[in-house]
């Protein structure tokens, strides 16, 4: 039955081996499925805690670790959280001790605490940037040393609209998903000489956190009907974490049914003659239609790229 669905699609995993953080439930779930039914073995990390990233236990990771071995797949379950050393180093333990190596991460863990900019308190804002940033650090360092060493690697990161465009009341999930592109651009660069490809994923689908919004905030959203499945950002992370993805360094928004590549660009902008004077403030309101006019930007590679693009 697998070998069937590999075959028509060409996407196989055949061989490889996953780690799917938060792979417990939602998004993580549908990832860690798709995978183990296209070949792979997967380690199904989840804390098994609640939506805010409290409590624990083993009942989520045990449970789809179920459903992939009735299905005929391979998988152990990991119940380390992602946010510290020790348990990042822990999910990748389970990997090599289970499957001997590791291909293939997809960093989903999060947690969520949703609420106005000024009553976001000290735990609610470190909570989120433990679980998301310092959790894609954690797995992705020990991960990465193994890609590395065996010169493959596909590795995934999760990050949301919320941080790229701003959400209202999310203050502390949007600081933490804008950083976790911030990382995923350079492990982008850092891993291209070896083989291992990584992008992000910007999801909206149907995981505990969809759900989890003050509908005052939503003002402006659209009601109709709209893919809502979470096996809609299955197919593109699935996508992005197979051999046959070429690309690396980039990010893609899914959403309502929609799937478009999301980047960051620069400008053509106003340019200072070298041998003009320094701007002053009244030099950029002078031109401050040119610095913001979005004909002809670019969408530099890297830091280095965008100092070089400019004439
Ligand atoms: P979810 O709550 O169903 O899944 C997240 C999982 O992460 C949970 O099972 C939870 O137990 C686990 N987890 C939390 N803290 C952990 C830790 N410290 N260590 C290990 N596991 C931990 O939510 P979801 O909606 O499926 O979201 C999955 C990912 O997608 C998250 O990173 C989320 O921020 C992101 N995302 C989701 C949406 C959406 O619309 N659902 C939108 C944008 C981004």
């Amino acid at each position: 039955q697998h070998k069937e669905v590999i075959t028509m699609t060409g996407i196989s995993f055949e061989g490889r081996v996953a780690i799917v953080t938060g792979a417990g439930g939602g998004l993580g779930r549908a990832h860690a499925l798709d995978l183990a039914a296209r070949g792979a073995k997967v380690v199904v990390n989840d804390l098994g805690g609640s939506i805010a990233g409290t409590g624990g236990g083993t009942a989520m990771a045990d449970q789809v670790v179920k459903e992939i071995t009735a299905a005929g797949g391979e998988a152990v379950a990991n119940y380390d959280s992602v946010a510290t050393p020790e348990g990042g180093k822990a999910v990748v333990r389970a990997a090599l001790d289970a499957f001997g190596t590791v291909d293939v991460l997809i960093n989903n863990a999060g947690n969520i605490r949703n609420a106005p900019f000024t009553e976001l308190t000290p735990e609610a804002i470190e909570s989120l940037l433990a679980v998301h940033v310092k959790g894609a650090f954690y797995v992705t360092q020990p991960a990465f040393e193994v890609m590395r060493d065996k010169g493959y690697g596909r590795i995934v990161f999760t990050s949301s609209a919320a941080g790229i465009f701003g959400s209202p009341e999310q203050a502390n999930y949007a600081a933490a998903k804008g950083a976790v592109l911030g990382l995923a651009n350079v492990v982008a660069l850092e891993g291209a000489p070896h083989g291992i490809r990584v992008n992000t994923v910007l999801p909206a689908a149907g995981g505990r956190m969809a759900a989890d919004m003050n509908p005052d905030t939503l003002v402006g959203m659209p009601t109709t009907p709209a893919h809502f499945e979470p096996e809609m950002v299955t197919a593109l992370a699935s996508y992005l974490a197979s051999e046959a993805n070429p690309y690396n360094h980039e990010a893609f928004s899914i959403a309502r049914g929609r799937y478009a590549r999301v980047f960051i660009g620069v400008t053509e902008g106003h340019h200072v003659p070298f041998d003009a004077p320094v701007a002053t403030a009244e030099d950029i309101a002078a031109h401050i239609d040119r610095i913001r006019d979005q004909d002809g930007y670019h969408v530099p590679g890297s830091m280095i790229e965008e100092f070089s693009l400019i004439p």
